[in-house]
């Protein structure tokens, strides 16, 4: 059967979660995948008949019941990688992809992974070169707090203030939101739908459903085709149905 069959069948966009692009062979929390083995992800998915968009573009066209041949590609954290490893490479394959940024850290690092090893994050003038490539930025909160932890004055700040910087920065209106370390409750969600966000990304959602609940698949460097395709059909057949889209 060929992909497309397959992809038309499942209602459940299927969203890839990505971080850091280089070769740093230090990785313990799993978030690096060096530009080649991207590379090898993305022709896969060019030889199923899928293309890599945006998360503004896959739900606009699902909205409409089209883009079955469309996956969401997702970089969490703003890595100042996106622009030197990963872009080159979404280019070469005609891809595109949202890229969820820290407006309380710029030009920082990801200090809130003990272990390491620190990563720089793009600048204010980065996530605006990306936003000028036709990358669509999104809000990771302000500073990577876990939102379901979080008490009332920070979850207000972490989805209302970073919304309104990133909207400052780019001079347009930010619609996307991603959980930091995907951690979602009700609570969450529903202040993230309140600051505004039109939808926002999880990684297991549990029981919450919704365009602000949206599951997304870790894509690491030991995914190789095999495990691509498993990754690919699984997420189809045990996801419901996301609760707006077709
Ligand atoms: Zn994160």
């Amino acid at each position: 059967m060929a992909a497309s069959e397959n992809s038309r069948r499942t209602p459940v966009p299927w969203v890839a979660m990505y971080h850091s692009v280089n070769d740093c062979p230090e990785d313990p929390y799993h978030i690096t995948v060096t530009p080649e083995r991207l590379e090898k992800q993305l022709m896969w998915l060019r030889r199923r008949g899928l293309r890599g968009v945006s998360m503004s573009r896959l739900l606009a066209a699902r909205a409409r019941g089209e883009g079955h041949n469309l996956v969401g590609l997702t970089f969490d954290d703003g890595y100042a990688d996106f622009l030197t490893d990963a872009l080159p490479v979404l280019r070469r394959h005609r891809c595109n992809a949202t890229l969820f940024v820290l407006p309380g850290r710029l030009g920082g690092d990801n200090a809130w992974d003990p272990l390491g090893p620190r990563k720089p994050l793009l600048t204010a003038d980065g996530i605006c070169r990306a936003a000028y490539e036709g990358v669509e930025i999104g809000s990771h909160g302000l500073t990577h707090v876990d939102l379901t932890q979080a008490d009332d004055l920070t979850l207000k700040a972490e989805t209302v203030e970073s919304r309104a910087a990133l909207g400052a920065l780019l001079g347009t209106e930010v619609d996307g939101f991603c959980y930091p370390y995907g951690t979602i409750d009700r609570r969450a969600m529903d202040a993230v739908r309140d600051a505004g966000y039109g939808y926002a990304c999880a990684i297991d959602p549990g029981e919450l459903n919704g365009l602000h609940a949206l599951p997304r698949l870790h894509i690491g460097q030991n995914d190789n085709a095999l495990r691509m395709y498993l990754k690919y059909r699984l997420h189809g057949l045990r996801r419901r149905p996301v609760e707006g889209l077709r």
